[in-house]
């Protein structure tokens, strides 16, 4: 089960979303302030996914998105209170992975969150691959190595890992791993593509 960071600055909402996640199974960390929530995440590098609210005091929740998205590969559901924002989350090519519009009832939210970690993660909970000694256990985007040691991959540690282990024993191009990754072959992200390897 992954970690969810939750940036909402309505108390009420905040708690709300906190209890019916927390209800359903989610590990939380919450956050009034976009700040906040870039702080949070820093010290919370096992965060699975991140639910942002759109307006927000001080920086916005397309900003947050912003940055989140330069720093890390967490997936974003982005909650938004018009349908006009709807339209600048598409617009602005921001990579948020979904987004949710207020009035929303928690059993929304909550398929709309498990639709977007399968769709990162992958389906298949339980399933193992076997890596010499340790295991990668594509159910909760983990690996564990003999001795008790476990690492959380981060969204394109997994997508990576996912098409290696798709195409084991054979020639793998970068092309396809970018494709795999960025859903395109970019010019360009060799050198990113390697930092991930
Ligand atoms: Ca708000």
């Amino acid at each position: 089960m992954k970690k969810v960071l939750i940036l909402e600055d309505e108390v009420s909402i905040r708690s709300f979303v906190v209890i019916n996640l927390k209800r359903a199974g989610y590990e939380v960390v919450e956050a009034g302030t976009g700040e906040e929530a870039l702080e949070l995440l820093k010290v919370n590098p096992d965060v699975g996914v991140a639910i942002l609210d759109i307006m927000l005091p001080g920086i916005d929740g397309f900003e947050v998105c912003r940055r989140i998205r330069d720093q890390v590969d967490v997936p974003i559901l982005m909650v938004t209170a018009r349908t006009e924002s709807v339209d600048k989350i598409r617009g602005l090519g921001l990579g948020a992975d979904d987004y949710i519009t207020k009035p929303f009832l928690p059993q929304e939210l909550l398929l709309r969150l498990a639709a977007v970690l399968r769709r990162v993660y992958g389906a298949g909970a339980g399933e193992v691959l076997r890596l010499g000694a340790a295991e990668v256990h594509w159910g909760t985007g983990t690996v564990r190595r003999p001795g008790g040691g476990e690492a959380a991959l981060t969204a394109k540690e997994y997508a990576l890992l996912k098409k290696l282990a798709a195409n084991r024993g054979n020639i793998v191009t970068i092309d396809a791993l970018c494709q795999a990754l960025w859903e395109g072959p970019m010019v360009g992200y060799e050198n990113t593509l390697m930092v991930h390897i």
